[in-house]
């Protein structure tokens, strides 16, 4: 029988071809005589799949040679800290928020320094995105945080800002948790990008950041050790032992995203599922998307049934066609449906079929 299709936000659907490799080398990597959770992150076999784990990634990303790859623990969450106990070197940090997640990270920094929130959605109910030139930038801050897509609001970023031009000489922090791999980044934009790996590269438990090399040695006294990007970085992500079988597993997602055609080829592939999805509720009296179609989320599509008596019958139909975790976050409330590399287009054509049918029932 077909798997159904996984809608989730994460953590999220992963392709079956994957899957089916993991599972035929769940207890012999290669001839090695071990699986990957039982082997040394210190032995040639891990180490191996590690580098080539980071060089693909490097590849697809297109990340510049003046960029470290981390692989860490903790999550996006974990990162609301790390990055201000790295980089709050002046003790003032600037923050866009445009939903849940940027509103988490900027409380989170708080308690090691001084924010200024540059600019704000929260008077339209995280459904626009402030525009750049009208960011409230502060003189003396040490980075701007933004998220690139909100996974909860649906508000994605398709365009980073440009610090520069807007008069700013702070490097940009991404939280790219949601966004990440699902199309190419411009990283002459990019200071320090952060996802957790959950959402489009891999199992929980792996988070990933990318850093430019003169952002390093400048933690705050009080930085554990483990989250130092400096130590993390000399120690090729092996201060402590690293969350290996993600870091594995998440090697094969980069694999098999480079034999998808990379991440542009993915990018024009999300481009087409999302329109396929918002083309369907723009169309019908039924449903609705509040957010501003500049900044609609290709990744999570929230989406509301007019008449929210009906929320439970949708969803218990859903499952019954084979499309799982259509729930939305408990925040938002209504439905919310994450389009990831993973899911592919068949998956929303029969979730677009499936909302049609339920549609002309009601
Ligand atoms: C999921 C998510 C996080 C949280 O990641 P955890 O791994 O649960 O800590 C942070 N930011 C964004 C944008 C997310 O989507």
């Amino acid at each position: 029988m077909a798997r159904p299709f996984n809608f989730s936000a994460g953590p999220a659907t992963i392709a079956p071809e994957v899957l089916t490799l993991a599972a035929s080398e769940m207890l012999d990597w290669h001839g090695s005589g071990m699986g990957v959770m039982e082997m040394s992150h210190r032995g040639k076999e891990f180490i191996s799949i590690y580098e080539q784990a980071q060089a693909d990634l490097r590849e697809l990303l297109a990340i510049p040679k003046n960029f470290h790859i981390l692989f860490m623990q903790g999550g996006g969450l974990a990162e609301n800290a790390i990055v201000p106990l790295n980089l709050s070197r002046s003790g003032t940090v600037d923050f866009v928020l445009t939903g849940s997640w940027s509103q988490k990270s900027l409380k989170e920094a708080r308690k090691y320094c001084n924010v200024n929130i540059a600019a704000s959605s929260e008077a339209d109910g995280h459904t626009t995105l402030p525009a750049p030139a009208a960011w409230q930038l502060s003189a003396d801050a040490s980075y701007v945080h933004i998220c690139s897509n909100e996974t909860i609001h649906g508000v994605e970023f398709h365009e980073l800002p440009d610090l520069q031009a807007l008069g700013s000489k702070a490097p940009l922090v991404v939280d790219f948790s949601s966004q990440v791999a699902s199309r190419p980044v411009d990283w002459s934009r990019v200071g320090l990008a952060f996802g957790g790996a959950q959402k489009n590269i891999g199992p929980a438990g792996l988070t990933l950041v990318v850093v430019r090399e003169d952002l390093l040695g400048h933690a705050l006294p009080a930085c554990p050790s483990a989250f130092d990007y400096r130590i993390v970085a000399e120690n090729q992500s092996m201060f402590n032992t690293p969350p290996t079988f993600a870091i594995y597993m998440a090697g094969l997602i980069f694999q098999w995203l480079k034999q998808q055609g990379g991440v542009a080829a993915m990018e024009a592939r999300n481009i087409a599922k999302a329109r396929l999805l918002y083309d369907a509720i723009d169309s019908s009296q039924f449903y609705v998307n509040r957010v501003a179609k500049n900044c609609r989320s290709r990744m999570n599509v929230p989406f509301f049934l007019r008449d929210e008596s009906r929320n439970e019958a949708f969803l218990a139909g859903a499952r019954e066609h084979g499309l799982l975790q259509l729930k939305g976050h408990k925040s938002v409330g209504g439905m919310r449906a994450s389009l990831y590399n993973a899911m592919p287009l068949e998956g929303v054509q029969a979730l677009v079929a499936y909302m049609q049918e339920f549609e002309k029932k009601s």
